[in-house]
């Protein structure tokens, strides 16, 4: 008999974790995604924030699997699902056949129906995302530091990072840590106290789904570091020369869009059902409905825990449901029942800045250096390679001592113009 094919749609923390529970069994498993890399979105804006190199947190898919003779690495986007004929199409045309298929594409941002705002406000998924924030801060330094008059130079030192969840706050807290500190002093014409960050939310706090204590801790910490926090405020209109608010216009061509996400298109034109922001609603064993075989993990996927709390798109959740998916395909071959995936909640945590974090473990809550240095270690520790964690922790370490920035490089043209 031949071997069953396992396809697994996206090299993300839930699909690398299925391909990697089934090294060295008899599956002949695929793994696709768009980008040759597997991406640890979770640093991606120290990328942003010149603090860390692409390098140092993205990692060859195809190098995770060398030593695994049962996993095939493809480079391409899958267009189209066929649950009936049970292949899969890339967008140059290849059909891939598949006996058993794992869509872990994870989650895009979503711009709530004005597509045109992501022009001028970036958010931050890939590293691509993550260099063109970073050469657009680096630009926008380099017009204020020509511009004599004050007035004329304070949008190129204004900054906007749109919604207050972990993404939004740390990204805020990381510009406000660079627009005040050592970096700036590089500069000749311009004073690091002109620079101003914002940050933006709808609602009436930020880090909503944490506790209100470790959220007020946040806000307070925000404060403290010159972050002018806008609660209650949602945006009216994003171009490319600002942002409008109801009662405010603030003029900068730095916008960051951190403001919600939705499903991929891949997941919206699979004709299941999903909730309010296009994740797919999977049964207990993470299959979708009359299709024993095909499964949804990670940020793709919509799934209640015992207490009927949605699962949060969150790294942990994807590779709990990656590892369970690789132990249900392995017991599947064993002729083993299914047992329904059950979420172990380890806590949640966010950074703020350098030495301050909000983190709640199991009920305890810390904030400050000890809730950063938890959270540093445990990000750190799961980067995908050795090498990479290695070099990262050292990184870290240095530009705690040292405050300075690495990573300082326009290297695309096309980004050097940036007007308002
Ligand atoms: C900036 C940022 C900061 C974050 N910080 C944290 C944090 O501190 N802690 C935490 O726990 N979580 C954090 N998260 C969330 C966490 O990264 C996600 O929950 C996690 O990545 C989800 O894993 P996944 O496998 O579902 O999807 P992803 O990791 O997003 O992987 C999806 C993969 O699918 C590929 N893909 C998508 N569509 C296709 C297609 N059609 N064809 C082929 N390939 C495709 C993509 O290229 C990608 O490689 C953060 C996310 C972001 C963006």
């Amino acid at each position: 008999m031949p071997n069953k094919k396992v396809v697994i749609i996206g090299g993300g923390f839930g699909g690398m974790n299925v391909a990697k529970s089934l090294a060295n069994t008899s599956y002949e498993v695929t793994i696709i995604d768009k980008a040759n890399h597997h991406l640890f979105q979770p640093l991606l804006y120290q990328v942003a924030t010149a603090a860390l190199s692409p390098g140092d947190i993205a990692t060859p898919i195809r190098s995770v699997f060398t030593k695994q003779k049962n996993v095939k690495v493809v480079l391409g986007e899958v267009v189209e699902v066929s649950k009936t004929d049970q292949v899969v199409q890339l967008a140059e045309g290849d059909v891939i056949p598949f006996d058993y298929l794992v869509i872990a594409t994870g989650a895009e941002y979503n711009y709530f129906g004005n597509d045109d705002w992501e022009k001028s406000a970036p958010g931050l998924k890939s590293l691509d995302d993550a260099l063109r924030i970073r050469e657009r801060i680096l630009v926008s330094l380099e017009q204020a530091e020509k511009i004599h008059d004050l007035e004329d130079r304070k949008p190129y030192l204004t900054f906007v990072v749109i919604g207050g969840g972990p993404t939004g706050v740390e990204m805020a807290g990381s510009i406000a840590e660079i627009a005040k500190r050592n970096m700036m002093r590089d500069y000749r014409n311009f004073h690091r106290n002109e620079t101003n960050v914002y940050l933006v939310e709808a609602a009436s706090g930020v880090l909503n789904g944490f506790s209100e204590s470790l959220s007020d801790n946040a806000l307070e910490t925000l404060t403290k570091m010159g972050v002018h926090v806008l609660l209650n405020s949602p945006v009216e209109e994003i171009r490319k020369d600002g942002v409008q608010l109801k009662n405010q216009f603030i003029e900068t061509p730095n916008i960051i869009w951190a403001a919600g996400v939705s499903g991929t298109d891949l997941t919206n034109n699979l004709g299941e059902e999903t909730d309010r922001i296009g994740r797919i609603k999977v049964n207990e064993d993470l299959s979708i409905p009359n299709h024993p075989n095909i499964f949804v993990i990670g940020d793709a996927a919509y799934f209640e825990d015992e207490k009927g709390k949605p699962l949060a798109g969150v790294a942990p959740v994807a590779m709990q449901q990656g590892k369970y998916l690789g132990k249900l395909l392995k017991n599947e071959s064993n002729g083993t029942n299914r047992k329904p995936f059950k979420y172990v909640d380890k806590g949640t945590m966010a950074t703020i800045g350098r030495a301050k974090a909000v983190a709640d473990i199991k009920g305890f809550k810390l904030t400050g250096f000890f809730a950063w240095l938890i959270w540093g270690v445990i990000h750190i520790f799961f980067l995908i390679g050795f090498r990479n964690r290695f070099r990262v922790f050292a990184e870290w370490i240095w530009h705690y001592i040292t405050f300075k920035r690495g990573v300082r490089l326009i290297a695309h043209k096309e980004n050097r113009e940036v007007e308002t």
